[in-house]
């Protein structure tokens, strides 16, 4: 017999084991950036090619290495970060499993120039597949110069499973944002294929908020600021006219890291209440400071997801936060709030975070205080109020907008469909949603208007594409669309399906796109919305039926033509619609996999009638 277990060489072993840490150029570029914030940068550029696949660059001015450090960085777990397990319950880098460039030099070519400013001379290193090629004396700038290349050359698996150049990006981008957000006194560049897509000049939390999520938000922010002892909250949320029809700009930041935490998104959203329009969410940027000791970074590698000491104590305070900012900066002239006074005389907020205190605490007394109706956090508007007239407000609003959509919903075409004589005919309409349809054999159906038509789009436009058939109607007047680099990125992955679908739009510029051409169902005046609307939809696509990215795109325009729920139709428009339903492959199921109608029969009925 012999035996059968080696030991793996190092460089296959930190290719495995950078599986982990890297997936993606976005993998890197994190990395790479939260080292030269670790080294106390104050200017950091990135340079992208080939949206990373071919080039991630980093350059900082922080404080450099010295030959030797150069040399051990690129260890698996060589990190200045730590030295014991003590250490991690004090974090204050971004860093600290010493993993990252280890990783990095398994998967890819690495050049790293680095100098301390003190030293005269600097270090210059190259490596691939974890194998030191070059190392040498070098001159350079103070701080550290590091190309990454190739990535994943030696892995061409992975490398295979990397997105398009356009999603890699967007992916970059994100986090770029990540790592921008929460360090507007650093200078940020972002340069891709030799265009600048951000130029960050240092400056306040405001100033790095608008420079990356645009200055349309200028007006629109409520700033939060909250100092107990136990945490410190701030940073900005949108005010409710800011909301977004879908769950765009929300960024959580513990300790100046980005975090996902839809535990503490539901405390933001709850903490607005009825301020917000239905189905919108708030927009924000929240930082939160706490002792290192509270939260447990630890528990993933890319560490996205953390570990809250005490996790109801930080979602009290963060609704209590936001409740109170948005009272304090009274969003509207017409809200009066019956907001408590002495608010920030409130124990939470003002006093010691003893030991003792923070047992209490932890027994949910905090909790309990934030949470009852009865406590100065606690807003609630008086009898004499304007909430309700903000909620008039917005459904007014609403309706005014469905009315528009009725005024320019899409006309439901005639059909040739020739077999009239069996098709469910049309009873009336109910709820300006359902239509009674009665069919042969003493059935009648209850079908969903907008499932119908839904159903009936999605098929026809599927069809046009295959047959080519599409038509796209020309702008007159073409239509600018800008965008913020994120949306670019993506809209730049969409436009050869969505070219198919109809729509001719073109790149114009950075970040800009110029829509000559829009499918022939969209109605004149409507293209730049509709284009906004497509993204929007295509980005929060969730459907549990796997789609590609063209049927998506044919499903968020089905779902954008579609006549909507609570919209009263015609007859003729219900007969029209009925006929065109059952002239489908697949008449009973939307798109999204939902029912379009519901079937009855007499024995039912008699049955509920207890007969
Ligand atoms: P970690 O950040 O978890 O310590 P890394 O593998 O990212 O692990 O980096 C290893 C070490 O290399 C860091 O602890 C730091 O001492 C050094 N280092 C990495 N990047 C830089 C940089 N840009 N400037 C100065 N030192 C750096
Ligand atoms: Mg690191």
């Amino acid at each position: 017999m012999i035996d059968i277990i080696n030991l793996l060489p190092d460089n296959i072993a930190n290719q495995i084991a950078a599986g982990e840490v890297i997936q993606r150029p976005a993998s890197a570029v994190k990395e790479l950036l939260e080292n030269a914030v670790d080294a106390g940068a104050t200017s950091i550029q990135l340079y992208i090619t080939d949206a990373g696949k071919a080039l991630i660059q980093v350059i900082d001015n922080g404080k450099g290495m010295s030959e030797t450090d150069a040399r051990m960085c690129f260890e698996r777990h060589a990190t200045s970060k730590i030295k014991n397990i003590e250490d991690l319950f004090h974090i204050r880098t971004m860093g600290f499993r010493g993993e990252a460039l280890a990783s990095i030099a398994a998967v890819a070519q690495i050049e790293l120039k680095t100098r301390r400013p003190e030293d005269e001379i600097g270090t210059f290193i190259e490596i691939d597949n974890s194998i030191v090629r070059k190392q040498e004396a070098c001159a350079c700038a103070a701080g550290t110069n590091i190309c990454m290349k190739n990535l994943f050359f030696s892995v061409p698996a992975r490398r295979n499973f990397l997105k398009s150049n356009p999603a890699e990006m967007r992916h970059i981008i994100d986090e770029f944002i990540h790592v921008a957000l929460p360090f507007p006194n650093i200078f940020f560049s972002l340069t891709s294929n030799e265009q600048q897509v951000f130029y960050l000049e240092a400056g306040n939390y405001k100033q790095r908020f608008l420079q990356l999520l645009g200055n349309q938000y200028n007006t629109k922010l409520v700033p939060v600021k909250e100092t107990t002892d136990y945490l410190d909250i701030n940073g900005f949320v949108g005010k409710p006219e800011a909301a977004k029809k879908t769950r765009g700009d929300q960024y959580f930041f513990v300790n100046n890291r980005f975090i996902k935490s839809a535990y503490l998104n539901h405390a933001v959203t709850s903490a607005f209440d009825a301020l917000l329009p239905k189905d919108s969410y708030p927009v924000y940027t929240l930082y939160i400071d706490l002792d290192p000791s509270q939260v447990d970074i630890n528990v993933h590698p890319t560490k996205q997801e953390i570990k809250f000491e005490d996790e109801k104590i930080v979602y009290a305070f963060v609704q209590a936060a936001i409740k109170h900012a948005l009272a304090q900066f009274s969003i509207s002239p017409s809200l009066d709030f019956s907001l408590n006074a002495d608010i920030m005389q409130t124990e939470a907020v003002s006093q010691p975070f003893t030991q003792q205190k923070q047992e209490t605490v932890t027994a949910s007394e905090l909790y309990k205080k934030f949470s009852q109706k009865n406590q100065a956090h606690f807003i609630e508007p008086t009898e004499s109020t304007g909430l309700k007239n903000w909620k008039d407000f917005y459904e007014s609003r609403l309706t005014n907008e469905s009315v528009q959509l009725s005024v320019e919903r899409p006309q439901i075409e005639t059909s040739l469909y020739s077999n009239a004589s069996q098709l469910p005919s049309v009873n009336c309409q109910l709820l300006n949603t359902y239509i009674v349809a009665s069919a042969a054999n003493n059935k009648f159906l209850l079908i969903h208007q907008q499932h119908a038509h839904e159903r009936i789009l999605f098929e026809r436009y599927t069809a046009n594409i295959q047959n080519r058939q599409v038509v796209t109607q020309h702008n007159l007047f073409p239509v600018t669309l800008e965008l913020s680099p994120q949306d670019a990125a993506l809209l730049h992955e969409l436009l050869p399906d969505l070219l198919l679908l109809g729509y001719n739009i073109e790149l114009f510029g950075k970040n800009n796109f110029i829509i000559q051409g829009v499918p022939a169902d969209v109605l004149s005046g409507n293209e730049k919305h509709s284009a906004e609307l497509l993204l929007e939809q295509y980005k929060h696509f969730s459907s549990e039926l796997k789609f590609n990215q063209r049927q998506k795109l044919i499903h968020c325009l089905a779902r954008q033509q579609a006549v909507k729920a609570g919209q009263s139709l015609t007859d003729k428009e219900m007969r029209i619609l009925v006929e065109e339903l059952f002239n489908c492959d697949m008449p009973s199921v939307a798109p999204n996999g939902n029912p379009v109608f519901v079937e009855f029969n007499d024995e039912q009925l008699l049955k509920m009638f207890g007969r």
